[in-house]
């Protein structure tokens, strides 16, 4: 249930083999990036931690799409009605996925369900606001009441103040799960107060869509020889800032990859000439640059800067 949304009524307790829900297919499409084989160890922490949920949890790492799949299957897991998960014996188990529960929480249809969304923008004070009246009251439908706050780096500085308070009160279970490429990126008091799993990053060698080979081969060149950036940026006026995230984020997998020191990409060749001291740099000119990108800065104006930055770090001595 989105919080910004009003007149969402709850729906009525049927099962799912009862009914037909409407989302069905959105929930097996929300799920799917959580149930790979990469996110075994992930999900098996929080298979130990079910049956005491941490008040907040923070799951960073991966990518996006992980992060928030493992956040919903999370909820599923607190919530599932299947009678051989909710065993206290069944620690082993994950949520089943198909019942009622799992499905509308998958779908973002279920009425204990609160997802503040920073996906496409700043999460607003007014959206944690529209928490406070709810969480005083136990959750209606399911076990426990959700509060996901997706890419919580999107938080404006009020919003994540006021969440905090929020934080401090009771909140009758309830358990909130926020998630943000690296827990740097939230204010420290959020982080502090909550138990964070970090999911692995993705697989060297994993194949980068064939749009963005062409961006991570420019950026290489420029880095490296200060040419040819700048006729790609110019020539690419559609370049939209979901788009820039993706090439920013080229880097930030080809750093990781350097620093792991795995991966055959150009643009982890040309870190790893570089010294390590550089190389933590270069980590803070990305995530300056997924920050302004979240800020609605031009995206083509973003990637520039990025990539000069880059150049000039490298050419450092
Ligand atoms: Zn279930």
């Amino acid at each position: 249930m989105a919080v910004a949304k009003e007149g969402k009524k709850a729906p009525a307790r049927k099962s799912a083999a009862e009914e037909q829900l409407p989302g069905i297919e959105d929930a097996r499409t929300a799920f799917a990036p959580a149930l790979s084989g990469a996110l075994e160890r992930p999900r098996s922490m929080l298979r130990a931690l079910r049956f005491r949920p941490p008040q907040l949890l923070h799951l960073e790492g991966g990518e996006t799409a992980d992060r928030v799949a493992l956040a919903l299957w999370w909820a599923a897991l607190l919530n599932c009605e299947d009678p051989e998960v909710m065993e206290p014996k069944a620690s082993a188990m994950g949520p089943c996925l198909s019942c009622s529960s799992c499905l509308r929480l998958g779908a973002d249809m279920h009425p204990d369900l609160f997802l503040l969304d920073g996906r496409g923008g700043s999460i607003k004070i007014d959206e944690v606001r529209a928490l406070r009246p709810v969480l005083g009251e136990k959750p209606h439908f399911g076990q426990r009441r959700v509060i996901l706050v997706a890419e919580a780096q999107s938080l404006g500085i009020e919003a994540a103040n006021s969440l905090l308070k929020v934080l401090e009160d009771p909140c009758p279970d309830t358990c909130f799960v926020f998630t943000a490429p690296q827990r740097e990126r939230l204010l420290p008091t959020l982080v502090s107060r909550g138990w964070v799993i970090t999911l692995p990053w993705p697989e060297a060698g994993r194949p980068l869509a064939e749009e963005l080979r062409p961006w991570e081969q420019a950026l290489g060149t420029f880095v490296s020889e200060g040419r040819g950036w700048f006729d790609m940026t110019t020539a690419r006026n559609g370049l939209d800032a979901a788009k820039a995230q993706q090439i920013v984020l080229i880097g930030q997998k080809a750093l990781a990859d350097c620093l792991a020191r795995r991966g055959d990409g150009v643009l982890t060749a040309v870190f790893r000439r570089l010294p390590e001291h550089i190389l933590l740099q270069l980590d803070e000119v990305f995530v300056a640059s997924q920050d302004a990108l979240q800020g609605q800065v031009n995206p083509l104006l973003v990637l520039d800067t990025m990539a000069t930055r880059l150049h000039t770090l490298a050419h450092r001595r």
